[in-house]
């Protein structure tokens, strides 16, 4: 089976050309000008923007946290992210305390295998350290996983030293650690603080002081010193803050090389939303909290010069009733927010659409970047001969409105409800297939495992 994409405009990182694509089977078989083929079925895709399969480097689908489990498992998760485009995540395995890295991966192989619709790939959260697990890390690395976080908050947080020799034995291994920055004893003391003075902790609008933007440049330049004494490179995820960036900056002048990841609520939500009546302002609870608005156009910024490296959405959603568990005590609501299927149009509409980044940017920071950062390059990421056909046909006039309703995701609800929109997925294909169409997905549960080991 061929299929000829004729007419449309393909964009990659260095530019956007009018080419005609020609696949067979799951792959992209030739790119060119004005191509013809006999016996190919052929899709006219004129005026249209051709994008590599968007990748979302940062989901938590299915994922037991606070008590509960994210609203979007590998079904409903990887739907909504196929629905806007995405056709490949590297979702965060986790491993739990006292299970082995073969026993976390077998865990998520379960959540994940037959049910998830769009390609899928691990990375592997660490939760605890020991000569066992440093021997059990060159199998995993070698076979298919390369790429580890690691947390400096919350009941699996690791110590400076513990940071150090993960981060020394990922060096040895050709491996990366992609880290949560957050310092968690000034997160713990001012949760401790507000229930002083308050006696209870509903009200929500407390909860962004409780992880100040100190905390969050502190963990960055601490992980960064760390990560120049095993002088190794070392990814920023989730990256929130001015403050945070300006560590990161300092680290590049003195020669590190530090790659960086943002969200788009960080780039377009702001910490008023925590002013919101508190079951509402719940729903925005995510960590790093959404910030004071000034920290936006300075991550932009940072896009617009290729600063920062990626943009992913870390997607943990949780419904209305999940957030409910924080009613007496915000503490204990789930943090996290749905946004696999809206960040495409997101990025295009605020990025591409109002002048920020342009489109070549965009295919950087949501397909090539996270391709090459993760090894899944040029499989995935590039619309050239060989890779994957996994194929974003871009309407760039689209005119619809982002709603609840529209969403694939189980939580119920959309952060940016009612936001109007102008461009969209129209078409998605993953690996040679039509799987979803405006919105709508059309085939599901075909997404294959990919690994991305160091290799051999
Ligand atoms: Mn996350």
């Amino acid at each position: 089976m061929k299929r000829l994409f004729k007419g449309g405009t393909v964009v990659s990182g260095d530019g956007m050309r009018k080419l005609d694509l020609l696949v067979k089977g799951e792959k992209i078989l030739a790119s060119g000008e004005d191509l013809s083929f006999q016996d190919a079925e052929i899709v006219d895709v004129t005026g249209k923007l051709l994008f590599p399969g968007f990748i979302d480097a940062h989901t938590h689908m299915a994922l037991e946290v606070s008590g509960t489990v994210t609203a979007d498992g590998f079904d409903t998760g990887t739907k909504a992210e196929l629905a806007g485009g995405t056709t490949c995540i590297i979702d965060f395995a986790t491993q739990y305390k006292g299970e082995t890295l073969a026993q976390a991966l077998e865990n998520w192989h379960r959540k994940a295998d037959g049910e998830s619709s769009c390609d899928y790939a691990f990375h592997l959260a660490l939760s605890e350290w020991n000569d066992e697990i440093s021997r059990e890390l060159e199998r995993v690395v070698r076979e298919e996983i390369s790429s580890f976080k690691l947390y400096m908050t919350y009941d699996n947080r690791v110590d400076d030293e513990t940071m150090y020799e993960v981060l020394s034995r990922l060096k040895e291994l050709g491996a990366i650690a992609g880290v949560h920055c957050e310092n968690h004893g000034i997160i713990s003391a001012r949760l401790k603080e507000v229930l002083k003075n308050k006696g209870d902790r509903k009200d929500v609008s407390d909860y962004p002081w409780t992880r100040p933007k100190e905390a969050e440049a502190e963990a960055v330049g601490r992980l960064l010193k760390i990560a120049r004494c095993v002088d190794t490179p070392v990814i920023v995820v989730h990256l929130s803050t001015a403050a945070g960036y300006r560590e990161i900056l300092r680290a590049r002048e003195a020669g590190q090389t530090v790659y960086v990841e943002t969200c788009p609520q960080y780039l377009l939500m702001d910490e008023s939303r925590y002013s919101l009546p508190a079951e509402e302002a719940r729903l925005y609870m995510i960590a790093p909290p959404l910030r004071k608005k000034k920290n936006q156009e300075i991550l932009w910024q940072a896009l617009r010069e290729g600063r920062i490296q990626t943009i992913s959405t870390d997607h943990c959603s949780f419904t209305k009733e999940q957030k409910d568990a924080g009613a007496q005590d915000f503490s204990r609501t789930p943090c996290g927010m749905p946004g696999a299927q809206e960040r495409p149009a997101l990025i295009w509409h605020f990025g591409v659409g109002e002048g920020r980044i342009t489109p070549e940017q965009m295919c950087i920071y949501l397909s090539e970047n996270p391709a090459k950062l993760y090894r899944l390059y040029p499989w995935k990421g590039a619309l050239i001969p060989g890779s994957d056909a996994d194929i974003v046909v871009w309407d760039p006039e689209a005119e619809w409105t982002m709603t609840a309703d529209s969403m694939q995701s189980a939580a119920g609800y959309c952060p940016m409800e009612g936001t109007q929109i102008r461009g969209r997925a129209e078409q998605v294909y993953l690996r040679g297939e039509l799987v979803a169409e405006n919105g709508k997905v059309l085939v599901e549960k075909t997404g294959r495992y990919v690994r991305h080991g160091a290799g051999e």
